[in-house]
């Protein structure tokens, strides 16, 4: 079998982007994806639209030409595509890896679909696989979603939003103006600071105007199928309800990361270990890139700040190879 510079692991925009720098500087690589192309972004609700505007969002300086300055979902699927088909690039789609392991220097990688040897790895896994549950009674009831895609579904019915971040702001403003009853259910205070500027003066006037109800330091503790059970701050509520979308965020597969060998921080932030400056990981010849770097942290990289670690771990291989 034929051992590989590098396998890659994550059909992302920061995979694809491992991908072309290495063929750009000559590897041998494969990129293995167990989705489509880019399938978190495929996964993002259809109306969505970046906080980056496009020329942050480019890879390997091919121009990105949006609409508006902020792309579109839509915009982003067809860059990273072209970048794919028109690079040739090696990609798997639809391909999971399951297991890695080390032996003499070389890796094995298991898929879904077969075995890949590598000299090097990088694991570009993103976080959007796995969501942060509510954990309480009713959560796994058909009418809870993590993701949202698309308000029409949502017109006449009674929802409610979970949390005060981006996906959760977008989803209850489109619902809203769709025809939903939407409740949000904020653990903090207030709507989140994070949420993109020009947004959240809208949601704050549909809050104050009463076209929204937002719940604040409240939690949801019960799901039933015609009601919610809240924790408010003026005692326990039940409210009618037909859909809960709980949009609180996303992990990485840590477990993933430790089958990988990888060692990560103690605390809360479960940081894997790795060097920024080649982006190489406590096991030799494993790398990391993309969002994936920040452990609980998922709000700190994103495509914009993290595409150049395609340019450092291809490098760091470069100069690896140089010494042998
Ligand atoms: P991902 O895009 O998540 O790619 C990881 C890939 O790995 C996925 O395709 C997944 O299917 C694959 N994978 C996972 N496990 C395996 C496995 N075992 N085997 C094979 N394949 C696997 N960032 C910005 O820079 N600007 C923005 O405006 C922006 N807006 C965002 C809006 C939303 C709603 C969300 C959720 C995120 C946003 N981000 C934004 C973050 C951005 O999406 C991520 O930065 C970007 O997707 C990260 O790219 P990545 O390649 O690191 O990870």
């Amino acid at each position: 079998m034929e051992v590989l510079d590098i396998v890659i692991i994550g059909g992302g925009p920061i995979g694809i982007a491992c991908g072309l720098e290495a063929q750009n500087n000559g590897l041998s690589y494969v990129i293995l994806e167990k989705g489509p192309i880019v399938n978190s972004l495929y996964n993002y609700p259809v109306n969505m639209q970046f906080f980056s505007s496009s020329e942050r969002l480019e890879i390997d300086g091919i121009p990105f030409i949006s609409k508006e300055a902020k792309p579109k979902r839509d915009e982003a699927l067809e860059y990273y595509r072209r970048i794919v088909t028109s690079n040739d690039l090696h990609i798997h789609l639809f391909e999971k890896v399951e297991t890695v392991k080390k032996l003499n220097g070389t890796f094995t990688v298991n898929t879904s679909k077969g075995n890949y040897t590598a000299k090097n790895v990088v694991v570009a896994t993103g976080f959007y696989d796995l969501p942060n549950l509510l954990e309480v009674p009713g959560e796994n009831l058909p009418k809870v979603s993590h993701y949202y895609k698309d308000p029409h579904f949502y017109a006449g019915q009674k929802v409610a939003v979970v949390g005060a971040s981006n996906s959760a702001i977008d989803a209850a403003l489109e619902c809203w103006r769709k025809g939903a009853e939407v409740s949000l259910i904020i653990r903090g205070p207030e709507v989140g600071q994070r949420v993109k500027y020009w947004v959240r003066p809208d949601i704050v006037n549909r809050i104050e105007e009463g076209s929204i109800a937002a719940y604040y330091n409240t939690t949801i503790t019960e799901i039933h199928p015609d009601t919610i059970a809240l924790n408010t701050p003026d005692g326990k509520k039940n409210i009618p309800n037909d859909y809960v979308l709980a949009l609180t965020g996303y992990r990485p597969n840590f477990e993933f990361l430790e089958h990988l060998g990888i060692t990560l921080s103690k605390d809360d932030k479960r940081l894997p270990k790795y060097d920024p400056d080649t982006m190489e990981t406590n096991v030799d010849g494993l790398y990391l890139a993309g969002v994936i770097c920040g452990g609980m942290e998922t709000h700190k990289w994103f495509i914009e700040n993290s595409r150049v670690h395609a340019k450092l771990i291809v490098q760091d291989i470069k100069k690896e190879k140089a010494i042998i």
